[in-house]
């Protein structure tokens, strides 16, 4: 597995810094965001290394795939079941910040303090 040292969401993957794990395979892990938009605000993320959107291709299909399929599921244990928003930001004009790909998943009752 791929790790960059001073990634922060590496640390997470490899236990090295603590996170709300929701879910968690041999590819993927799903953590609870440090600073909620919405009552529920999950990352999902590869464990492996991967900067940004701009370095998915066609080897990432089956990746970025579980990472959406599994979203539903996790939305349901947490209780949404009134609907959610899926986002990914990409590279500066995209205001991603940290730069290991991840989904949001938000969800739970409005108002949420963004979004
Ligand atoms: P983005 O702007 O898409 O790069 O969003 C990065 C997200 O990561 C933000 O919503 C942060 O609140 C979240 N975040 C940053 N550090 C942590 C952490 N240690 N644990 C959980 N979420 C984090
Ligand atoms: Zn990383």
């Amino acid at each position: 597995m791929s790790h960059d040292a001073t990634c922060i969401f590496c640390k997470i993957v490899e236990g090295k810094i603590p996170a709300k794990k929701v879910y968690e395979d041999e590819d993927i892990l799903a953590f609870h965001d440090i600073n909620p938009w919405a009552p529920v605000h999950i990352l999902i993320i590869p464990k492996r290394h991967i900067t940004s959107m701009v370095d998915v291709g066609p080897a990432e299909q089956a990746l970025l795939g579980k990472m959406m399929a599994v979203s539903p599921r996790l939305m349901l244990e947490l209780g949404v079941t009134n609907g959610y928003r899926h986002l990914i930001n990409t590279g500066a004009d995209g205001r991603q910040e940290v730069m290991h790909l991840h989904l949001h998943v938000m969800g739970g009752p409005r108002p949420w303090l963004k979004g």
